[in-house]
């Protein structure tokens, strides 16, 4: 089969290769971006979008949806060491210290003044559906998700790449002129040499998700400064969500990643899931069908001088 021809090819659609994809987007440059997942991360991960991250996504456009999904600064902007959430024993609900922290209370003046937007919350299994409606937006019928790079080889001025359809087990192959390796260390970077630096594995953390509303403890927290949590924190994940955090030392053992114990916002009371397909936006429906079909048809050229003459 002909090989597909593309200027960028993102290994990766996870917060990285999304926003990767939509910045190359917003600059006109052509790209395909592979995942091999059939949707984004269904593990909460990472939740807090710090300043310059909120500037570059209001940069393109993405702030917005983002903010309107994220927990407010002024339900995440302070961290409290607390004995225990509840309980009525003499040692329970102490308060061991509370301190402004995120660019809440009076910090925020001081983020204020050095950025358009302030940091906000919104942990990756809600942030990644805003950045893949994002990209296919801006890409329509080149972000494949279910798609895998299986191995890919440096051929000086281009790279040749192939891939698969995990559904079908087709496979096509790619010739780009750059690849971004955005799989999280996984393949990409130690092919081409890539080695981790200092010690690996510092720490193990476990993460634990649910649904509760926990409203109650965080108002009272806020008038009388009594509620938090202790080593464990626990604070809203979005505007309507609450989420729990815990770390346990590298020497206690692996770990793995629960998965939630019941599917999250399906008829329960809780918001929608953000998983289901995106609805249509303004740069059109999300496309149907094999993206690589679509992906052969030919594109812009990548703007700049051959990658050649950039050495
Ligand atoms: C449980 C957990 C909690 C975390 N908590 C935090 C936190 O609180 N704060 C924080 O800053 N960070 C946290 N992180 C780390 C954070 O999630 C990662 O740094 C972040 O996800 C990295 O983004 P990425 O896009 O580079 O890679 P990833 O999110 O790992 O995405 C890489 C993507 O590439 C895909 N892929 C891999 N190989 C291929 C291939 N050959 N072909 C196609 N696709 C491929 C994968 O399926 C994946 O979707 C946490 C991580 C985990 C697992």
């Amino acid at each position: 089969m002909e090989a597909i021809e593309v200027p960028v090819l993102i290994v990766g659609g996870g917060g990285c290769g999304l926003s990767a994809s939509v910045f190359l987007s917003d600059q006109g440059v052509d790209h395909l971006l592979v995942e091999r997942h059939p949707d984004t991360s269904r593990i909460p991960k990472a939740h807090y979008l710090n300043q310059r991250t909120m500037e570059i996504f209001r940069q393109h456009g993405i702030a917005e949806d983002v903010l309107a999904e994220a927990a407010p600064l002024e339900m995440f902007g302070k961290v409290r060491w607390q004995t225990t959430l509840a309980g009525d024993g003499p040692m329970d609900r102490r308060l061991i210290h509370e301190m402004d922290a995120f660019g809440g209370g009076e910090l925020e003046e001081t983020y204020a003044a050095v950025g358009p937007v302030l940091p906000a919350k919104l942990p990756q299994m809600w942030l990644e559906p805003i950045l893949r409606r994002h990209a296919e937006q801006r890409n329509p019928g080149r972000i494949l998700f279910h798609h895998e790079l299986t191995t890919f080889s440096d051929e000086g001025d281009h790279v040749l790449a192939e891939l698969r359809n995990v559904e079908t087990g087709e496979t096509t192959t790619v010739k780009a002129q750059y690849l971004i390796g955005a799989d999280g260390g996984r393949f990409v970077g130690p092919a081409v040499g890539i080695e981790m630096q200092g010690p690996p594995g510092l720490v193990n953390t476990t993460t634990a998700y649910f649904s509760a509303d926990l409203s109650q403890w965080w108002r009272r927290a806020r008038s009388s400064r009594t509620s938090s949590a202790r080593r464990t924190p626990t604070s809203p994940a979005t505007s309507s969500r609450w989420g729990r955090v815990g770390a346990r030392p590298a020497s206690s053992g692996a770990c793995t990643s629960p998965r939630p114990a019941r599917p999250l916002g399906r008829g329960d009371g809780h918001p929608p899931d953000p998983r289901a397909p995106a609805p249509a936006g303004p740069g059109g429906d999300r496309p149907q069908g094999d993206g690589l079909d679509r992906a052969r048809a030919p594109r812009r050229p990548l703007p700049g001088r051959p990658r050649a003459d950039r050495r």
